[in-house]
């Protein structure tokens, strides 16, 4: 049906009458998703009505609002004709939520309801809903019905990809299910390729010692931070040692319960720089009462992975302190190393309030401050006045998963800020990092 043209855009068709003037419907949709602070009454609403010459809210014009969703009655979030974005998520959550045997949002899952209808932008919720192949909806549904568990086991058999991992979060966020850490979840797909080939008996005792020894204590290490990649390395390191001394067992016809301390110190003799591996194993075997007759009495440090002599060390020192031509975050994270031997996720976890400035600079990494030398200071300060400017983001852990609330800006993306590269580009990510620049 056509009509006279619409009275802002001269559009002709059929338009919708909003006070005196008939507009077309772009010209009502833009209205409503882009609201302006109404002249009439300042409130920030949609303005689509001519009252002296002046564009005001329905308010100011005295009538009821057309942009109003009929549900709850509020103008912010459009979403459809006539609801609101959050009334039309608010139904569908409900429906994908639902417990058939209450007919009510499953309780455990209530808090997932009430956070995704209460995020800030309750579109973004209805659009991953919406969004194909619907992983994560598609899981939550399962979950309310009783087909799977409520639980971080149920995503053991699952792939581990952004759509898994995103749910595990904001499950994990909301306080359905307990805090998760990616590298010890990626732990038992690991152990279950490297224990595929061993026989039967020896990928059970490995088994039992990485789940109850390496993997536990990983869990424990959540608790005082996140779990780096270089513990998350040792944890395999420790297991594959488990795996070669079982093979040399293997090997002499013996079971690990017979196993004497000459095969140990057998497999120590053949294996230097191995004896802190497998002194784990050795202590789980006697704490699990596998095998009480097996000591590790020294352990043997190993060759250290990357040897400097000193000169080259100190010519790292001078090239690091004098090359301006070098980022200061590099130089700093360098000379860290060289001189107070801080190991890297050490360096990238530090918090400005480890540095203070003033006549001399003090850096904190341990409980006492060490005065810098004047030179190293001159950086330390550079990073430390860029560190501030974030005091925000007081400390950034790397490749944290964190709650999802950090992801209000949009569904989907929070995994993808997690996977950095590793090295030093880390110190660039970590803003409010003392040596961030
Ligand atoms: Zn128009
Ligand atoms: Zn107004
Ligand atoms: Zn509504």
């Amino acid at each position: 049906m056509s009509g006279p043209p619409c009275a802002w855009c001269s559009r002709p068709g059929y338009h919708t009458l909003l006070g005196a003037e008939r507009i077309c419907t772009g010209c009502r949709r833009r209205a409503h998703y882009h609201p302006g602070q109404c002249p009439g009454c300042g409130r920030r609403r949609p303005l689509a009505f001519r009252v002296a010459a002046r564009r005001v809210c329905a308010g100011c014009a005295g009538v009821d609002s057309p942009f109003a969703c009929t549900q709850c009655g509020r103008e912010d979030h459009p979403y459809g004709a006539r609801r609101c974005a959050r009334c039309s998520l608010r139904e569908r959550l409900a429906e994908l939520l639902r417990d058939p045997t209450t007919g009510q949002v499953h309780v455990r899952l209530r808090p997932v309801f009430d956070e995704l209808v209460g995020s800030q932008r309750p579109q973004t919720a209805v659009w991953w809903l919406r969004k194909t192949p619907g992983v994560g909806p598609a899981l939550l549904a399962q979950m309310a019905s009783g087909e799977i568990a409520i639980a971080h086991e149920s995503f053991a058999d699952l792939p581990q990809d952004r759509a898994h991992d995103w749910l595990r979060d904001l499950l994990a966020a909301t306080g359905v299910l307990e805090p998760w850490e990616p590298r010890i979840e990626r732990m038992t797909p690991w152990l279950n390729t490297v224990l595929a080939p061993l026989p039967g008996q020896h990928a059970e005792t490995v088994r039992r010692f990485a789940h109850w020894h390496v993997i536990r204590k990983m869990r424990q290490a959540t608790t005082h931070g996140h779990v780096s990649q270089a513990m998350a390395n040792d944890a395999r390191r420790r297991i594959r040692d488990a795996i070669e001394f079982l093979a040399l067992l293997d090997h002499h016809g013996v079971a690990i319960a017979d196993a004497t301390q000459d095969h140990l110190d057998r497999y120590l003799a053949a294996h230097p720089g191995r004896g802190r591996g497998v002194a784990s194993f050795v202590a789980w075997l006697r704490s699990s009462r596998t095998n009480t007759t097996l000591t590790v009495a020294w352990v043997d440090p190993g060759p250290p992975q990357v040897t400097v002599s000193d000169a080259q060390r100190w010519a790292g020192v001078e090239h690091l302190l004098h090359d301006d031509s070098l980022r200061s975050y590099t130089r700093l994270g360098g000379l860290f190393t060289l001189l107070f031997a801080q190991p890297l996720s050490r360096i990238v976890a530090m918090r400005t309030d480890q540095v203070t400035t003033g006549a001399a600079v003090h850096v904190r990494f341990g409980a006492v401050p060490i005065q810098m030398h004047p030179d190293l200071g001159r950086l330390g300060v550079l990073g430390h006045r860029a560190g501030l400017r974030h005091q925000e983001s007081r400390r950034v852990r790397e490749g944290r998963p964190h709650a999802h609330r950090a992801d209000r800006r949009g569904f989907g993306h929070g995994r993808a800020q997690r996977s950095h590269p590793a090295g030093y580009h880390h110190l660039s990510l970590g803003q409010g990092n003392a040596i961030y620049v």
